[in-house]
């Protein structure tokens, strides 16, 4: 261990409760500051609206957290999570068509949001390193230009105001973070951020699962097809721990959304194939409709400023927020406290040190940052100011390559591997563009075209549906 050191981190969120958990490992004392009463149940809360909503947490992402902290994914599992095998375990319309179900390279976990915090932030608080400073808001930074040296806070319940000192502040305050505005009192240049926002909402009800498909029937994806130059439309249907399933129904800026829990059925047979909806036409619903606006993908660039108070470093969504129908926040906030780990290993929190950091956790967003970005251009409607050359430029020529790297994974096991090693985050997106897997799109095996759901004759007896023809499942 280090010099006695004081940590503050802001936000107890998912990233907030393991980048504490990483610095309990190389500071003495550590506090997070919340705003919320963090529930001692799978409980939802003010400060994590997007907790009603469908989460997946990639195995990328997993395998961080248990390393953190060990077997924390069996214990998952073992409280009635799932494990999601990609493609095995799932039916997915892509934009490109219908998905083969290859035997698993990667998988997703799946649970509720609330059950997925209680249980990690639980273990990360069990250690007894932690403060918890509940009902307490962030006002501003303290300190100046060259060292952040703590925080002002308000007592929610008394409206007190205090000033924590620390070594280390670290930003994980999420989407709403303040940052620009501390920085620019702080006199801080201006922050660069580039936004891309393809309007994403999400609506979402839970439902009793039909009996027996609760365990035994794979989690669904209907994904809208950029191509038609219309705004999207998706639709999942995924298991939960409890053995319900959330489905989640999102669009892009221009498709409206279901408010009202009778326009929602409705709104699922507007999908490109109709399983989301005959599933949910045989479910149980146990929830009204919860409707979010999402927000942009978002990304700020610390690491582009030549001045960086020392003391001070942001991750999370705070640093960089994606469209999460790519399912990669909570993995890249892992990332960036495995980035965080090992640079407090390297160099404690000596001069400059907090800029090495920075630049590290900064680094472990750039991939699923273009991924979703780039992505997202290509909805009619989206709105961007982004600096970032990738976006600006050649668009045409990456989304034919991009559309023919999709064609070819829903059909050809070894091409799907590597991208689904990609999407997962497991490999870095220039794997993409290496001469191996350039040969592989050539070389390897492409199965027929499906033109129906790939549901085994058990699956459908177990939701009591019939094969159908589909309807342009292509998306042509
Ligand atoms: C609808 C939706 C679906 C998503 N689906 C997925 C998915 O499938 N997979 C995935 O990996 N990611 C998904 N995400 C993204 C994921 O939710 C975020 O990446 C993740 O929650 C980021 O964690 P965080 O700790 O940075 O922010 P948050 O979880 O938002 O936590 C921020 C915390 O800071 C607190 N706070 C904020 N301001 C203050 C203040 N001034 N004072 C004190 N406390 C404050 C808040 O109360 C909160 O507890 C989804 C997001 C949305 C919106």
């Amino acid at each position: 261990m280090t010099e006695p050191k004081h940590g503050i981190v802001l936000g107890g969120g998912w990233a907030g409760m393991l980048a504490a958990h990483v610095l309990a490992r190389h500071l003495e004392r550590v506090t997070v500051v919340e705003r919320d009463v963090l529930p001692d149940g799978p409980r939802h809360r003010k400060g994590s609206p997007q907790g009603r909503h469908v989460h997946v947490l990639w195995s990328s992402g997993a395998r961080i957290v248990d390393t953190l902290l060990p077997g924390m994914i069996d214990q998952l599992l073992d409280a009635g999570a799932r494990r999601i095998g990609f493609h095995q375990d799932l039916v997915t319309l892509t934009s490109h068509g219908w998905q083969h179900r290859f035997p698993p390279r990667q998988y997703a976990l799946m649970c509720t949001r609330p059950f997925l915090d209680w249980k990690v932030r639980d273990r990360v608080l069990a250690t007894g390193r932690i403060a918890l400073r509940q009902r307490a808001e962030i006002l501003d930074l303290v300190g100046d230009a060259k060292r952040v040296t703590g925080l002002r806070v308000r007592d929610m319940d008394t409206g007190a105001q205090e000033t924590l000192a620390a070594d280390l502040v670290i930003d994980a305050s999420g989407r709403g973070s303040r940052l620009r505005h501390w920085l620019s009192a702080l006199e801080v240049p201006p922050l660069e951020e580039d936004i891309v926002d393809a309007g994403i909402a999400y609506a979402t009800r839970v439902y009793q699962a039909p009996p027996g498909a609760a365990a035994g029937f794979p989690a669904v994806n209907v994904a809208a097809d950029h191509r038609l130059r219309e705004p999207g439309r998706f639709g999942v249907v995924y298991p939960q721990e409890d053995g319900t399933w959330m489905v989640t129904l999102s669009c892009t800026r221009g498709a409206g959304l279901p408010a009202h829990d009778d326009d929602f059925l409705p709104y699922a047979r507007t999908l490109r194939h109709p399983l989301v909806a005959d599933l949910i036409d045989l479910a149980k619903p146990l929830t009204s409709v919860a409707v979010s606006r999402v927000g942009a993908n978002r990304r700020l660039y610390p690491e582009r400023l030549d001045i960086w108070p020392e003391g001070l470093l942001v991750l999370g969504d705070a640093l960089a927020a994606f469209n999460p129908i790519y399912g990669h926040g909570m993995s890249s906030a892992a990332r960036a406290a495995a980035a965080l780990d090992t640079e407090l290993q390297r160099s404690g929190t000596d001069a400059g040190a907090t800029r090495r950091a920075q630049q590290a956790i900064s680094a472990t967003v750039d991939d699923p940052w273009i991924m979703a970005a780039s992505k997202d251009v290509e909805y009619v409607n989206c709105r961007m100011s982004a600096t970032d050359p990738r976006l600006t430029g050649g668009a045409v020529t990456r989304q034919r390559f991009s559309d023919l790297i999709s064609d070819r994974s829903i059909r050809s096991s070894a091409v799907c591997d590597v991208v689904t090693d990609v999407i997962s985050l497991t490999a870095p997106q220039s794997e993409l563009a290496s001469s191996g897997f350039l040969s592989l799109m050539h070389k390897d095996r492409v199965l027929p075209e499906l033109t129906e759901p790939p549901l085994t004759a058990e699956e459908l007896a177990l939701v009591n549906l019939t094969p159908r023809s589909t309807v342009s499942a292509g998306g042509s």
